[in-house]
């Protein structure tokens, strides 16, 4: 934006400067038309036209300087706008991919949740009513996590090693029994590895 501002003074300034050379060169013209209709005949007027004419021409030259200074800074600011547009295309062309594949990502994980969304839809159907419910209120409670596999001794929910006497109490267990953690009152997963 800058630079397309700075490249739309450059123009004006340009526009100024040759509208100021044709008004010198247009003075010098008539100037030298006067001279040359033979009309002044005073060596006093014609002296002074004829130095007139030649500071135009010298002020002319001068303001074609300042034109073709200008130019150059136009002709600089034009590329730095060529320069930056091929730039901005560039990352807008980064922009535009990365959204499509973030767009893909999501699409993906929709269709994932939906999956695992049906998966446990057809899983919490097998489990009892009201362990269901007791899953649900602990999952409410224990920030997502309404179970937890015991690992090795410990609870995998509160990562809490269980006392020995917890733990006799939870080898006893029947195998249907729902044990829970003394810790954080999770619902224990047993497995052959949580070294009963
Ligand atoms: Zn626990």
């Amino acid at each position: 934006m800058a630079a397309q501002t700075e490249e739309s003074d450059c123009a004006r300034e340009q526009t100024k400067a040759e509208q100021d050379v044709d008004q010198v060169r247009q003075r010098a013209a008539r100037d030298q038309q006067r001279l040359d209709s033979g009309a002044i005949t005073s060596p006093k007027d014609l002296e002074n036209l004829q130095r007139e004419i030649a500071s135009l021409a010298k002020r002319q030259g001068d303001l074609e300087d300042v034109v073709l200074e200008v130019m150059e800074r136009r002709e600089s600011a034009q590329e730095r706008v060529a320069e930056l547009t091929e730039r901005v295309g560039s990352v807008q062309a980064k922009i535009d991919d990365a959204t499509a594949r973030r767009d893909a990502a999501f699409e993906s994980l929709d269709g994932e949740a939906a999956s695992v969304t049906k998966e446990r839809e057809v899983i919490a159907g097998s489990v009892p009513a009201d362990l269901l419910k007791l899953y649900d209120k602990l999952r409410e409670q224990q920030g997502g996590i309404g179970a937890a596999k015991l690992y090795q001794r410990t609870c995998q929910g509160c990562r809490q090693e269980l006392a020995i006497t917890e733990l006799s109490e939870i080898r006893a267990a029947a195998p249907d029994t729902v044990v829970r953690c003394e810790n954080c009152r999770r619902i224990l997963v047993r497995t052959s590895e949580s070294g009963l």
